[in-house]
């Protein structure tokens, strides 16, 4: 989910913010300037509070859905931010489990509390309204809890494990590398993909466990894969490098980068055999922590993909910014290419941008030969998806190195004809 850009408000000094009576569904942080709260009464007005910079007008529609119950206006010239309730449940949406569950408890509480006055008073009720008292919503919160514990339990017990798909140089459809993504061996349910545990693991910031673990298999399997590729020239590149995909978790963690460049240091392994993936949405939370992060990635000759590029944020001021060594075009965009004439244009709009910044794009999701065809003759350097191979374990990845050295010969034709693709897709 992007994070939602608050708005912005100039009031010059004297300008009425919001009348007595409406009814308001955003308070406002104030930047600069000074806001005064007041009643508008027949024999005049009474200020009831002044706010500065810092402070928050405004507030009380939001917490007791009911109308406001006094005026604000601008004393000087003002700035604000506006805070709606849908940013704010946003947000609230990406809080820790548990903290939200208490915001939650104290927000109906308080609903509650006013309620019950409100009917003391012989007022008219208002029925608190907010989707956060939802006991479905609580419910979510303790299955996502009771997946965080069972996550640290199968971290413990190594059920979970990477998987690697391989990444191919599209002009002779040798391997360049590959994608790590994280299996979970479950005892009951079977192997599950990360779509049953990764948002879970999100949610709770239990994903940087992961992070580490991948780092640490990445560094673990790395030196069979550069034996193995020295043996098959033919078909993989020297110094393969394996992605891994970091959240927005990791980037918060100062030691991640350094700590990273260590692991790969005392395991003798160079720093391009690594990459990391992260989406424009993760780089968008904290542009500016992201970049001093980055910084520290490029000075240690550590690669950074933007994953899953073009269906989300696209501010491509970043782009010229920071230091992105690959463009990950979403599968979204590849698998309507041949159908599709704008998702067409959009791809190679993107392998355009990516070769005046002088970087490689990796097409995801190529199914068919055809679409590798087309995005070879787009100029696309680099292709991911099942017409190569789809994510396997460790042992099934070194063995189909070794098969591949034959496929490669008719991998070439992957570009060429459709038949032969598929032949080269079987064998390896
Ligand atoms: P992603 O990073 O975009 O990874 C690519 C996904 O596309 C993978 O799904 C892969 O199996 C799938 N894929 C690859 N080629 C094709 C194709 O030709 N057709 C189709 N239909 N799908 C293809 P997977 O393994 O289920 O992973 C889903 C997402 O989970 C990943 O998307 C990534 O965002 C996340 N993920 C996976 N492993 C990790 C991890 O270790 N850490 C974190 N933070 N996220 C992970
Ligand atoms: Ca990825
Ligand atoms: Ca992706």
């Amino acid at each position: 989910m992007l994070p939602q850009n608050y708005d912005r408000k100039h009031l010059d000094a004297g300008t009425v913010l919001f009348r007595g009576g409406e009814y308001g569904d955003a308070a406002y942080l104030i930047e600069t300037g000074s806001v005064e709260v007041y009643l508008e009464r027949d024999c005049g007005e009474t200020v009831l509070a002044r706010r500065g910079p810092g402070e928050i007008v405004g507030e009380m529609a939001m917490l007791d859905g009911r109308p406001r119950s006094a005026a604000a206006r601008a004393i000087t010239d003002a700035n604000l931010i506006v805070i709606t309730e849908d940013a704010i449940a946003r947000r609230f949406d990406a809080m820790d489990p548990v903290l939200k569950m208490c915001v939650s408890v104290v927000l109906a509480r308080y609903r509650e509390t006013v309620a019950i006055l409100q009917a003391e008073a012989g007022d008219r009720v208002v029925a608190p309204s907010s989707s956060r008292r939802d006991p479905q919503a609580f419910a979510g919160v303790i299955e996502t809890l009771v997946l965080e514990r069972e996550m640290t339990g199968a971290l413990e017990r190594g059920e979970f494990e990477l998987h690697l798909q391989p990444i191919v140089q599209l002009a002779d459809a040798t391997i360049a590398g590959f994608e790590a993504l994280m299996r979970w061996r479950h005892p009951v349910r079977g192997l599950l993909a990360p779509s049953h545990f990764i948002p879970a693991a999100e949610a709770s910031g239990f994903v940087s466990y992961l992070t580490d673990f991948a780092l640490a298999e990445v560094a673990r399997i790395l030196p069979a894969l550069h034996d193995v590729a020295r043996d098959h020239p033919a078909a993989i590149a020297p110094l393969p490098f394996i992605s891994v995909n970091v959240s927005g978790h990791d980037l918060n963690r100062t030691h991640f980068a350094h700590g990273l460049a260590d692991t790969l240091r005392s395991a003798a392994l160079p720093p391009q055999s690594v990459k990391l993936e992260l989406t424009e949405s993760v780089l968008m939370e904290d542009p500016q922590g992201a970049a001093a992060l980055l910084s520290v990635f490029r000075d240690r000759g550590i690669g950074v993909a933007i994953d899953d590029f073009g269906a989300g944020y696209s501010s491509l001021s970043y782009l010229s910014s920071l230091p992105i060594t690959t463009l990950k075009v979403d599968r979204a965009f590849v698998h309507g290419m041949l159908a599709d004439d704008k998702s067409r244009k959009i791809v190679h709009m993107i392998i355009c941008l990516a070769q005046e910044l002088g970087i490689p794009v990796v097409a995801e999701g190529i199914e068919q030969a055809a679409e590798a065809r087309a995005l070879k003759e787009m100029g696309c350097a680099l292709g991911q998806g099942y017409l190569f191979g789809r994510p396997a374990p460790v042992s099934s990845t070194l063995q189909l190195i070794r098969g591949w050295a034959e496929g490669a010969r008719s991998a070439q034709a992957v570009t060429r004809t459709p038949e032969r693709a598929t032949a080269a897709r079987s064998r390896a």
